[in-house]
């Protein structure tokens, strides 16, 4: 069977006319065609955050729960996820069902004693953080370290995220950091990991050597935009400051980083968003659509080393019956969802 595609893909605007060839794409073209398909063309959707396959704090992971988020993803345009952080080991078909997104992930997070979700996580003391750091990273490719947790909870110092990084990087892993608070953002980003979580407080005077040595910056607007208005609610407090002022000065933060040339990602931090919730959000934080959507697409791509739309590169693509710059919510109805050469959605007729 052969399947042409055609349309305008983004960000360029190109014409794209391929068929699939043993899972990637072609730019021969094909005379026995079966099916010819045509739209607006993005290179698939990713959410670079997300813990899928369980709810409760403490729970392990359900494999059915799991299967259950991932089919979402599909529905919505996923095709690709990274979780830096899980409640366990996954399944050995986590990221390599066909049905289901490519992933990547980071095992469980790794916090300081005292510090993080209880029940979820390891906890681990800063002699033993390089090593165990390195160890995640070598065996699934990421690490993720929560660098602050609280309010008042001691950062992870500099020198210790500087051995993190280094032993982290000389396993060719990668190193993602979760803060939201400024101590802990900034030994991150002067230590050079390769992506921050969440970042609030981060101080914008460091957005420039995140963007020099491509540390990416993932900042789960829309959970926190829910999140805070039970904070809103509270009695003032230390607590509530830091969390309200944090969640309301973020859109400047993502703003300042994308002007600085900061590489801004997409990730939903929760099951019961979507990753079109998240590109909304960075819209409504002062991303142009375009960029709002890259973060959750092409810019994400690149960050995880997955192809583009080119010849002889993995045929993966979301595809729309029109623009998606023109109207975000076009982005909760692909038409078309192609991973690694399957067609998993098309149009209901
Ligand atoms: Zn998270």
């Amino acid at each position: 069977m052969s399947i042409r595609i055609t349309g305008i893909s983004l960000p360029n605007e190109e014409l794209i006319d391929f068929t699939i060839v043993d899972g990637k794409w072609d730019d021969q073209y094909s005379l026995d065609l079966d099916q010819r398909i045509e739209g607006w063309i993005l290179p698939g959707l990713v959410d670079v955050h997300t813990h899928p396959g369980a709810t409760k704090a403490g729970q392990p992971i359900d494999e059915k729960l799991l299967r259950a988020e991932l089919l979402r993803d599909i529905d919505h345009g996923v095709i690709a996820i990274r979780s830096p952080g899980l409640a366990g080991t996954p399944p050995d078909w986590f990221g390599k069902d066909l049905e289901l997104p490519i992933a990547f992930h980071a095992g469980p997070w790794l916090a300081k004693p005292g510090q993080f979700i209880t029940g979820w996580g390891r906890r681990v003391s800063d002699a033993d953080f390089p090593r165990v750091a390195a160890a995640q990273a070598s065996a699934s490719g990421w690490c993720k370290i929560i660098a602050d947790w609280g309010v008042d909870d001691e950062a992870i110092s500099l020198d210790v995220m500087k051995e993190i990084v280094t032993a982290v990087h000389e396993v060719n892993g990668r190193v993602a950091v979760h803060s939201q608070n400024e101590a802990g953002s900034t030994a991150a980003v002067l230590a050079g990991v390769d992506s921050l979580e969440h970042g609030m407080w981060l101080n914008e005077d460091l957005l420039t050597q995140m963007a020099t040595q491509g540390t990416a910056l993932v900042p789960t607007l829309a959970i926190f935009n829910q999140s805070v208005e039970r904070f809103r609610t509270q009695e003032p407090s230390a607590k509530r400051d830091w969390y309200v002022g944090g969640t309301e000065r973020h859109p400047h933060l993502i703003q300042s980083a994308l002007a600085a040339g900061v590489r801004v990602l997409a990730g939903t931090d929760s099951g019961e968003l979507s990753i079109i919730d998240e590109i909304q959000a960075l819209a409504a934080a002062g991303a142009n659509p375009l960029t709002a959507i890259g973060a959750a697409s092409w810019q994400a791509r690149e960050f995880l080393g997955l192809g583009a739309l080119k010849s002889g590169q993995s045929a993966d693509a979301t595809i729309y019956r029109s623009d998606p710059r023109l109207d975000l919510e076009i982005l909760a109805h692909p038409e078309w969802v192609i991973s690694r050469g399957e067609i998993l959605r098309s149009p209901k007729l």
